[in-house]
């Protein structure tokens, strides 16, 4: 039980899970609308690494979870190299706050953002972590789906015994952050290719709800504090 190896077994299991129930169930009508009867199929890697492939002559999705992916996500030093701690910090996904659960759920997202991205025709060779990538995966972080997966994780691990730790890693100086903005100021941040630009509307705990002005109007992100810069 108190095996390591055997703990990210059963983690990683427990990701392949929550991947077919919570995040293949509500869009498999939508994927086998695009490529008839695809099917996914989850597994538990031995090594670290942690990928979607598209098997085309069994029209079969597969998403990898590796063991030693799922051990490094339990240690500040060895989760920070990892793309999905860049995304939680860079694009505020939950909070931007790296902990094991997070970092775990996230890993969920990410692979099944491919998932999606190659139903939607938008994988393309050398450009893997594309925008279309990214919209689909701001998608799942803002209609729910991420933090539903956050919660099936953490319920699960419970039930098992095997508390997910929620506790950040991590965080350089939230407040003295936080302190620099205000309601009402005009901000701009790079926004995959293009520059956005807006106003605060809310100051979260590491982040800023902005509402888009001038060409940006009608749109409304989460931005990172360290992501934001003064509209002059
Ligand atoms: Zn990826």
């Amino acid at each position: 039980m108190n095996d390591p190896k055997y703990q990210a077994r059963r983690l990683g299991e427990l990701m392949c899970e929550v991947t077919q129930s919570t995040l293949w169930q509500p869009a498999a009508a939508w994927v086998k609308n695009r490529v008839p009867s695809s099917t996914l199929v989850c597994r538990v890697g031995s090594g670290q690494a942690t990928y979607h492939r598209f098997d085309p002559q069994y029209k079969q999705h597969q998403i990898t979870y590796g063991l030693r992916m799922i051990q490094a996500k339990h240690q500040p030093n060895t989760a920070s190299g990892w793309l999905s701690s860049r995304e939680i910090l860079k694009r505020g996904y939950f909070d931007g706050e790296l902990s094991t659960l997070n970092l775990l759920a996230h890993t969920c997202c990410h692979e099944f953002a491919h998932l999606l991205q190659h139903s939607a025709g938008q994988r393309f060779r050398g450009s893997v972590h594309n925008r279309h990538f990214y919209t689909i995966l701001d998608e799942l972080h803002e209609n729910g789906g991420a933090n539903a997966v956050r919660e099936e994780l953490a319920e699960r691990a419970g039930q098992i015994g095997m508390p997910l730790p929620e506790q950040t890693f991590e965080l350089p100086n939230p407040s003295q952050q936080r302190a620099g903005w205000n309601v009402g100021e005009a901000v701009c941040f790079d926004h995959g290719l293009r520059d956005f630009q807006g106003e605060i509307v809310r100051v979260n705990r590491k982040t800023c709800t902005v509402h888009g002005t001038g060409k940006s109007r009608g749109t409304r992100y989460r931005v990172p504090m360290q992501m934001l810069r003064r509209a002059t």
